[in-house]
């Protein structure tokens, strides 16, 4: 069992994050000042915040301490812990002892990726990663003003629940009389707030679930109220997730087409239809060409691609192969994303970073797929990580020119309003401390997550927004 005693300082959570990437879930046990992982290593270390801010994390005969500048006490605590756990455990984590979801604001305030290596012992091929993409995010988000909204509309329903799924999302086979009530709700929550909104819109991101598993008659009636309800000039980007190829018509291709839609993200996680069956997703993978090509040539030319690395029932190459068709297929935008594991997924925790792919392979996979991404033109435009990420490793969305997606960016930066309507959706609110340029302070306002209840208290949820965007 491994133990990290805190000294002279309270920072449970860090030191969490820190032995949770090399021992599992750790216990946060306050009252006795420390924390504990049953699964580590049998030791005891003190992890210690001196006055003079430098902090050392030490055991029976062996210290460790970074040298040179003393950075702020939260990210100095992990420094030394680091060092620590990697030493006794013989492992280098891709990303050192960053353990937030988004590397990039922190490579934002270095000045070369070598910093981000010396600093954070962050990997080479990783601290380049992440010093490329906050510049090309910082360039996105130029293109956002500061003044604009970014709205989120959300559908939380599926065809079928995929084994990895940890959203809030009803598989329709079993709710589908909910589907049709909670789309008029829908309607009903954007046509009460919608009148209050002055401010102009940057992006819309219609996402779910499945937005595309509505019924011919009530997607196109949920774009008319969007295009209706909001004023939706040129600039702004509108994508519609319409993840499960299963669920798209040519009607419903046509009805993006006529309400204008910017961007649609088809998604089929891999190209291996036999890992799709067995991940219970109902589709093939040539049912995603099919769409995609159908797509392109109804004139769609911003297309979004997602994939898995990581993916049980399936093997490193079996993914890197993925990645080689989608890139023939040459959409616009290609996302990586890392297999992780949340709460509500029917797969376990230990099943995720126990793969045989996370053992290693899963990091040399999700290289190889970046070097083919990059050969082809793409180039990384938006970065972030989860907690539990197979090998602790990240989702990173690719492009090709200047088609990276304004919402993703906004919406990961947190200095960017997002106004969100449907259950479970979460607006904010972005301010900047006195005395700060960048905006850094967020307050959240959180819809009501069970479907059901939305449709019940939907005038409730309005209300609730325009009072928290003081409209
Ligand atoms: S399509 Fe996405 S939201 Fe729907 S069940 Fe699968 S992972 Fe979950």
């Amino acid at each position: 069992m491994l133990e990290v005693i805190l000294k002279g300082h309270d920072k449970y959570y860090g030191v969490s994050d820190v032995v949770r990437m090399f021992c599992g879930v750790p216990e946060e046990l306050k009252d006795e000042g420390k924390v504990i992982a049953p699964d580590g290593p049998d030791i005891t270390l003190v992890n210690e915040l001196s006055k003079d801010g430098r902090s050392v994390t030490y055991t029976e005969g062996r210290s460790y301490a970074s040298e040179g500048e003393i950075l702020e006490p939260g990210r100095e605590i992990k420094r030394s812990l680091y060092m620590a756990l990697s030493d006794i455990t013989s492992k280098r984590l891709p990303w050192g002892c960053l353990t937030g979801i988004r590397p990039t604001l922190v490579a934002c305030e270095v000045q070369s990726p070598k910093e981000l290596e010396e600093k954070y012992f962050v990997r080479p091929d990783k601290a380049l990663l992440a010093f490329e993409t906050s510049r090309e995010e910082q360039h996105i988000l130029s293109k956002v003003p500061e003044e604009s909204l970014c709205i989120y509309v959300g559908i939380p329903f599926c065809p079928s629940r995929c084994a990895y799924c940890s959203f809030v999302s009803s598989d329709i086979s079993c709710h589908m009389d909910r589907l049709v009530n909670y789309e008029a709700a829908l309607e009903r929550e954007i046509s009460l707030v919608a009148p209050a909104v002055k401010r102009p819109l940057s992006a819309i991101y219609v996402g779910g679930g499945t937005p595309t598993v509505l019924g011919e008659k009530e997607f196109a009636s949920l774009l008319d109220r969007i295009y209706k309800e909001f004023k939706i000039t040129p600039g702004c980007e509108v994508t519609i997730e319409a993840g499960r190829p299963d669920t798209i018509t040519d009607g419903k291709l046509e009805a993006m087409r006529e309400h204008g839609i910017t961007r649609i993200c088809i998604n089929p996680q891999t190209m291996r239809s036999e890992t799709l069956q067995k991940l219970g997703r109902i589709h093939t993978a040539e049912e995603a060409v099919r769409v995609y090509k159908k797509a392109c040539d109804m004139g769609f030319d911003l297309i979004n691609m997602d994939l898995i690395a990581g993916l049980p029932h399936e093997n490193a190459d079996e993914h890197v192969r993925s990645t080689a068709k989608l890139i023939e297929l040459a959409p616009a935008n290609i996302t990586v994303h890392t297999l992780y594991k949340k709460r509500r997924a029917a797969m376990s925790r230990d099943t995720v970073m126990d793969l045989e792919m996370a053992r290693g392979k899963l990091d040399e996979c999700v290289a190889e797929s970046y070097r083919l991404l990059k050969e082809a033109g793409y180039h990384p435009y938006y970065m972030y990580r989860q907690k539990d990420t197979g090998h602790g490793l990240e989702n990173t969305g690719f492009a090709k020119g200047d088609t990276g997606s304004l919402y993703n960016v906004a919406m990961m930066s947190d200095c960017r309003d997002v106004l969100s309507f449907g259950a479970g959706g979460m607006s904010k609110r972005c301010f900047a401390q006195e005395g700060e340029a960048v905006k850094h302070r967020v307050e959240r306002c959180p819809t009501i997550k069970d479907a059901l209840n939305y449709i019940e208290r939907v005038e409730e949820m309005a209300e609730k927004k325009i009072s928290f965007f003081g409209m």
